[in-house]
């Protein structure tokens, strides 16, 4: 194969339209994904702005920076994470406090052991726990008006520890 310089030089800018192509391709679809990326993660359109001239300005080293700096948290996970608290917050408000002194009490107590405040009732005809308003058996279906309507919730917690 014979040495043709014209021919290397052809190569050589053969390769470097390549490289720009490439180049080019890479820039706009990381400035394509950062625009996707950063709308999952702020609705403040000034942030979405600066994130994607920070990768339109800097290319390589600014994707580098967006991905330290962009939010952890996409809006959805956000979302999902305040529902996700919220659901336990109330779990522990609920289930576990005795509404007469506050303290912790268990899903199966009938009455509060500190403050005598009643917790539940029970089934006239399956004995299962019903909650103090409800007026019918959910397990049983018995109606359970000879468990006279819940009194006032503070007729009977007389002792206040
Ligand atoms: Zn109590
Ligand atoms: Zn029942």
């Amino acid at each position: 194969m014979p040495f043709d310089p014209s021919s290397i030089s052809g190569y050589f800018q053969y390769l470097l339209g390549f490289a720009a192509a490439f180049f080019a391709a890479l820039w706009l679809s990381l400035i394509f994904w950062t625009f996707r990326d950063i709308r999952t993660r702020t609705r403040d359109s000034f942030a979405r702005v600066l994130a994607i001239l920070l990768v339109a300005v800097l290319f390589l080293p600014g994707i580098v920076i967006y991905l330290i700096i962009r939010p952890g948290r996409t809006i959805e996970e956000e979302y999902q994470r305040t529902l996700e608290e919220e659901a336990l917050l109330k779990s522990i408000e609920e289930i576990n406090t005795c509404p007469g002194c506050g303290r912790h009490t268990r899903e199966d107590w009938i009455v509060c052991p500190t403050c005598q405040t009643k917790l539940k009732k029970t089934c006239p005809s399956c004995r299962k726990l019903l909650e103090l308003p409800w007026n019918i058996c959910p397990y049983c279906g018995a109606p359970s008006t000879d468990n006279p309507s819940a009194p006032p919730a503070d007729s009977d917690q007389p002792l206040q520890v």
